[in-house]
């Protein structure tokens, strides 16, 4: 993704108003996204990216990447003697 922007929202917090920095970039699809949430899914081609425009794994490929199980990765830290 490309960041073509960035804007500056105040926020009302209180009795005062929070700058909360966003930014826009540009999908490979050409849609521009919004970079609000921890998680941005583009309106037109349905991407996740990052806060910072990073492309996420499709949702469909969570937790395939790897054959362990909770398991495994809770006792490997125990093996150091
Ligand atoms: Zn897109």
């Amino acid at each position: 993704m490309e960041i073509i922007g960035e804007c500056v929202d105040y926020i009302p917090s209180g009795f005062w108003y929070r700058p909360f920095k966003r930014k826009l970039g540009r999908c490979e699809c050409d849609h521009e996204v919004q970079l609000l949430k921890f998680t941005n899914t583009c309106g037109e081609c349905g991407r996740d990216f990052s806060m910072n425009g990073t492309l996420l794994a499709s949702r469909s490929q969570w937790g395939e990447e790897t054959g362990e199980s909770v398991d495994d990765i809770l006792q490997a830290g125990h093996h150091v003697s």
